[in-house]
């Protein structure tokens, strides 16, 4: 049966992989329209310091409602972006944006900026964001850049050669999603990160998986050991908040603080970060 349908289901197979690499064209030839049109959207993700609550800054979050399609996830346009190139633009976008917005909050608020591998491919990086800092007036001290491992071990010389000179500028480096890659050992110990981000699916499993609590406390002491803050991510209920709070982690993001969200939605702690604790986690707490 297999064998008298083989030609007729190769032909089909090859037709949906046409339609499907003829969908991606159509996507990034929109993507590369909305860029052209300014029409991605930043969203703003609270992250709060961990023993007191208070507000410390916030992640940028890249948005695209497609004029048709609606709402596509990052996980889909960002990953077509870094594949056809229109990651640069799409970053660089994102960037100045996000600078743009954080020089008009309270000076104790810093703005977290995700950098795709794609962006260490070009030299001029640090360049960028010396040029972008200047423009916007923006404290050095006040951008963390985000990236994963795979933007270091891709060209772990060169990576680490042009984090270095971000650094040099006062900027600060988190690792993201830290514990996910198999690398992560050892680019921590080539690399003086700032801050680690745990990836939230250890902080998902907090309460359910005893080896997640374990893994956490395992990072935290890491963190401490290597003089690197740690920021836990995903945080989603009251519960894995005071197990972080409890193992002094650091720093906190997650819904439970709130969702990423126009800037627009938290205008109101803006200006006075140390009376946002109320506000973010106030009404839950009584609850
Ligand atoms: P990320 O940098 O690890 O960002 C955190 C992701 O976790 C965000 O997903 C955020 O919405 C989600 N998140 C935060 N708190 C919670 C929580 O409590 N529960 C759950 N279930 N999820 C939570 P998002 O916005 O869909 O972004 C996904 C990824 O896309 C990001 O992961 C980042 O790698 C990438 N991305 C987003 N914006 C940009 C950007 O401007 N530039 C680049 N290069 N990548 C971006
Ligand atoms: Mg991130
Ligand atoms: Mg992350
Ligand atoms: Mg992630």
């Amino acid at each position: 049966r297999a064998k008298a349908e083989g030609r007729g289901t190769y032909r089909v197979f090859a037709a949906d992989m046409d339609e499907e690499a003829e969908e991606r064209r159509v996507l990034e030839s929109d993507l590369r329209q909305a860029l052209a049109d300014n029409a991605l959207n930043l969203y703003y993700q609270p992250q709060v310091d961990g023993a007191s609550g208070v507000l410390v800054g916030f992640e940028a979050l890249v948005r695209w409602t497609h004029p048709v399609r609606g709402e596509i996830p990052p996980s889909v346009f960002v990953a077509l972006a870094e594949e056809t190139g229109l990651i640069i633009t799409l970053g660089d976008w994102v960037l100045r944006e996000a600078c743009r917005e954080a020089a008009t909050w309270a000076p104790s608020l810093k703005v977290a900026v995700n950098l795709s591998p794609r962006q260490f491919q070009k030299p001029d990086l640090p360049e960028t964001v010396l040029a972008v800092l200047a423009q916007t007036g923006l404290s050095p001290d006040r951008l963390e850049l985000e990236v994963t491992e795979s933007v270091i071990i891709n060209d772990m010389a060169r990576a680490i050669s042009i984090l270095r000179r971000l650094k040099g500028f006062g900027v600060r480096i988190s690792m993201d999603d830290f514990g996910t890659g198999y690398a992560s050992l050892a680019t921590l110990q080539a690399f003086p990160f700032d801050k680690m981000k745990i990836d939230r699916s250890f902080v998902a499993q907090l309460g359910v998986d005893p080896q997640a609590a374990v893994i956490v406390r395992a990072v935290l002491s890491l963190g401490r050991s290597l003089r690197m803050g740690v920021v836990a991510e995903g945080v989603e209920t009251s519960a894995q908040r005071r197990f972080l709070a409890d193992e002094a982690c650091g720093e906190m993001q997650g819904y439970l603080f709130g969702k990423p969200r126009p800037i627009g939605d938290y205008a109101e702690m803006l200006c006075c970060p140390d009376e946002s604790e109320e506000r973010l986690h106030g009404a839950r707490a009584r609850a």
